[in-house]
């Protein structure tokens, strides 16, 4: 498959855009470097790269893209929005009905505020907990993602329970000394962090299913015993469902079937981005009323923003939403990703390639592994080279994966039997090359 063009905008990029890209992820340096592949198009399943070349699209853009590229409905009301002016600085009545479906739909949720991204809602949820319980520091899991804001960008150390070191230049370590990383799906860390420094927990932050080291599902009792123990210590608990809100089913982590007791998994403040914004730039943060009116005009904890809840971004997560409404639409990826997770399992033990598949609906992660991954460690474990083959080889067939060993495939609601098969034959071949 020949790529010059985008070789070429990749070299004229570089001079302009630090390294080329606008979001670190985008880059093809996890798996083994080189331009990364400039889109002109999308529609429906696909998109086409400068060179004319199509892929099938797993990526959906890291997860917003659920109802496929271009949607009727989406463009629709973007274009009504932008036909209406996209910004006044002053509330709209669209604002109050996207207010009211996230509600609806997530019902831990009694107030909720408009942001930009999923990163400025972690950030905020983390600032009204800290302005409600007075309390300073903040528990996270290992290898949970949670935007790139100062408190959250940090990784554990070694140990069971450990205060964090940044994972970034340019954070303080008197701002990482506030965060405490524990392994994601145990409780014995969370017990040892809040046990040494319980009441000066602000609140205890995680990706209720997570979507950053593959697609991981909470152990049975995990999150229930997280919620129990937060409260115990007088911390809040913060669900940051950016990407499992409207992924799995009309709703978030918090209503999902896997959870028959949804009162005792009930979070004090979520975070949401991605698919409520049907691929516009959007963000949100809600949650109990009493502590939804600490954030300003309400009360001293301030947040704002100049584009915030703006009419395009707002109207597309609407009409993305009520497509997701629409009766068998998770019903249909799920049958879909179930089809291409096993089909790429079966290809897999045939070349004797150990595969790791964790599949929850229209979603599922590919690890190159033999042992099961339900933490962080068990997901570093698993073969990064062979991933950054899998992924050279099905680019070249046309297949688009996030650029990451860790990122998740997505289905969207335009994806086909068709496509699966497609994806199906270039995953045998690429599997037959790797073994070669
Ligand atoms: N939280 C989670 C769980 C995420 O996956 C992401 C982005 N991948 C974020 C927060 C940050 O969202 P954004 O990129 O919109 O700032």
């Amino acid at each position: 498959m020949q790529r010059d063009g985008s070789a070429k905008l990749y070299d004229e990029a570089q001079q302009h855009i630090v390294g080329g890209v606008n979001s670190p992820s985008r880059s093809f340096k996890a798996v083994g470097g080189g331009a990364p592949v400039f889109i002109k198009r999308g529609q429906g399943a696909y998109f086409w790269d400068v060179d004319d070349n199509r892929y099938i699209d797993y990526l959906a853009a890291f997860g917003p893209i659920i109802t496929g590229h271009a949607h009727p409905k989406v463009t629709e009301a973007i274009v009504q929005a932008a036909q209406n002016g996209t910004l006044y600085g002053a509330p709209t009545e669209h604002e109050i009905k996207l207010a009211k479906v996230l509600k609806t739909a997530i019902p831990s949720m009694d107030k909720v505020r408009f942001v930009n991204s999923g990163t400025e809602a972690v950030m905020t949820t983390i600032r009204v907990a800290r302005a409600f319980t007075g309390r300073n520091k903040i528990i996270k899991f290992a290898g949970c993602y949670h935007g790139h804001a100062d408190l959250v960008l940090v990784a554990a150390g070694s140990g069971p329970s450990t205060l964090g070191i940044p994972d970034s230049a340019g954070i303080p370590p008197s701002i990482a000394s506030e965060v405490i990383t524990v392994p994601f799906n145990e409780l014995e860390g969370l017990r040892v962090a809040l046990e040494r420094w319980g009441d000066q927990i602000a609140a205890v932050m995680v990706e209720p299913i997570v979507g950053n080291f593959g697609m991981v599902m909470p152990k049975p009792g995990f999150l229930e015993g997280l919620c129990k123990m937060a409260r115990n210590a007088g911390a809040l608990v913060i669900y940051d469902e950016v990407i499992s809100a409207f992924r799995f089913h009309y709703g978030s982590s918090q209503t999902f079937s896997a959870f028959p007791d949804q009162e005792a998994i009930r979070p004090d403040l979520t975070a949401l981005g991605k698919i409520i914004g049907g691929g516009l730039p959007i963000g949100a943060y809600g949650g109990r009323a009493d502590l939804m009116a600490m954030v300003a005009p309400l009360g001293p904890a301030y947040q704002a923003g100049t584009m915030a809840g703006n009419p395009a971004s707002v109207l597309a997560g609407l009409a993305c939403l009520e497509v997701l409404r629409e009766p068998g639409v998770y019903e249909r990826m799920e049958r879909l990703a179930a089809r291409l997770a096993d089909g790429l399992l079966e290809s897999a033990s045939r070349h004797r390639i150990p595969l790791t598949i964790n599949r929850i609906v229209g979603a599922f992660s590919t690890h190159f592994c033999a042992h099961p991954v339900t933490n962080y460690e068990e997901a570093q474990e698993a073969d990064g080279e062979r991933f950054a083959r899998f992924f050279r080889l099905m680019l070249d067939r046309g297949v688009y994966l996030a650029p990451s060993k860790y990122e998740a495939w997505f289905l969207t609601i335009a994806h086909t039997d068709a496509d699966i098969d497609e994806t199906l034959t270039a995953a045998d071949e690429a599997f037959r090359e790797m073994v070669r």
